[in-house]
């Protein structure tokens, strides 16, 4: 497919490579988005906005040698694309980029920092034809994007700016630390806010790894889902579930859900279907009140098939949950199709609500949506009293955040439910 790019990139792009093909270099590609810069609507008007527009443009034209092709491909989005001798002199140019940035801008008043992800793929390493390495690097920089804020993601494989000495570690020793139990999982509670009750908790794993300490999972489960160890995680998981199931009923913990996270990954096989079929009969799975949470980027494509298992799982009554929602793809005709019971919205529209009246309005429009498609809403991300007092105008939703409680081992939890 070819790409929406400015058709003389696209012809510049092409004579690039067929240089650099009868040459020792490599061509790098470098896919850069600033931070959606709508936080900053309320602070500037169209003509400042220009003016920022013109700003990044001449900082980003200072870095540029006259050979460099260079283009603006969306709002706050650029394509950058030279030679380099070898991989980490692209790496040093993207660093030296967001070095660039790393001062702050004043405009009306307002000072702000601009945040930078980059993706970075290289002909003939990660691609083979303009549209592969226009992909990569457009991908690559989506991932690192979901991962933080000026970090740069190098090719097909390497999620983050990780060293990839660690990189290399997590590839290798995932698999012994799902069977010695360095991977294990914790709960963090979700509170009704009309009931002023815990009613369920998000599993979340964890990994101690003994040489490299605490992992995050927004290192490790990248890294799972590419070799193939999402599965096994995954049906960890559930089990994990069925055990908490277990332990919550003995201590009379009743109407209290568990959420399990599934990545797309997983989700698109036919092998997770067959999971779902082989747990849901041997373990003592309370599915009525387990939940899947789904993130809006399988909604992307297949949409026919993501629908099939959805409904599958509705036949198991399991609840099916659209994470992150709102930062994604999800488009309206979505949510009238699939059969999906609860929004979850992302934390990055409830920080400082309680100050933004655009974020009110925005999450007013949402719960409404919710309300007239019968779906639930649960608000991620809550930490500050007053980001709870903004929430508690709305009853009947459920929110989750460090404010009602951090991510807990299963006893832990249990002792929080106890006592509230
Ligand atoms: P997520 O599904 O969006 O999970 C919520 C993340 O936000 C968790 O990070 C949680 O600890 C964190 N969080 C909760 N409340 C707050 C808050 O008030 N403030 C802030 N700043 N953060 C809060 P965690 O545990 O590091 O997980 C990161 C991501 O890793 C998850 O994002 C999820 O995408 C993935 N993940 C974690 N466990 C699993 C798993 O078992 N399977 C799969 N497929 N993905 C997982
Ligand atoms: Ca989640
Ligand atoms: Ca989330």
């Amino acid at each position: 497919m070819k790409q929406s790019v400015p058709e003389d990139l696209y012809t510049q792009l092409g004579q690039k490579i067929s240089l650099t093909s009868s040459g020792p270099n490599l061509l790098a590609l470098y896919y850069i988005a600033f931070d959606d810069l709508a936080y900053l609507d309320d602070v500037m008007d169209r003509i400042q906005e220009d003016f920022l527009i013109e700003k990044i443009d001449k900082k980003i034209h200072s870095l540029l040698d006259a050979a460099d092709l260079y283009s603006k491909i969306g709002a706050y989005q650029y394509i950058i694309a030279h030679d380099v001798e070898s991989a980490k002199d692209a790496e040093e140019f993207a660093k030296h980029f967001i070095h660039t940035f790393s001062e702050p801008c004043i405009i009306n008043s307002h000072m702000f920092y601009l945040f930078a992800s980059i993706g970075i793929s290289l002909y003939s390493i990660d691609a083979q034809t303009i549209d592969e390495l226009i992909n990569t690097a457009k991908s690559t920089m989506k991932q690192v994007q979901k991962k933080g804020k000026n970090l740069i993601g190098m090719g097909q494989t390497q999620p983050t700016f990780a060293s990839s000495e660690l990189y290399a570690s997590i590839m290798r020793d995932l698999p012994a630390a799902l069977e010695n139990n360095e991977i294990y999982f914790v709960y963090q509670l979700q509170y009704a806010i009309g009931t002023k009750r815990f009613t369920g908790a998000e599993i979340l794993a964890r990994w101690e790894h003994p040489h490299y300490g605490p992992i995050s999972p927004s290192l490790f489960i990248p890294i799972a889902e590419q070799n193939g160890m999402i599965a096994p995680l995954t049906i960890h998981s559930i089990i994990t579930a069925s055990k908490a199931f277990e332990v919550l009923q003995a201590e009379r913990i009743h109407d209290f859900t568990l959420s399990v996270n599934i990545s797309p990954s997983f989700l698109m096989t036919s092998q997770f279907n067959e999971t779902i079929k082989f747990l849901t009969s041997n373990y003592a799975l309370d599915t009525e009140k387990l939940r899947f949470e789904i993130t809006e980027e399988v909604l992307m494509d297949h949409t026919d098939y993501l629908k099939q298992t959805l409904l599958t799982l509705k036949q198991y009554n399991i609840k099916i949950e659209l994470d992150d929602f709102g930062t994604g793809y999800t488009s309206l005709k979505h949510l009238a199709y699939l059969p999906i019971d609860a929004l979850k919205i992302d934390k990055s529209f409830v920080t400082d609500i309680d100050t933004s009246e655009k974020k009110q309005s925005l999450f007013r429009a949402i719960t409404e949506m919710a309300r007239a498609l019968d779906m639930e809403v649960i608000a991620e991300g809550i930490e500050t009293e007053e980001e709870h007092q903004f929430i508690q105008n709305f009853p009947a939703i459920t929110a989750q955040g460090y404010k009602y409680a951090k991510p807990l081992p299963l006893e832990a939890m249990v002792k929080c439910i106890q006592h509230t």
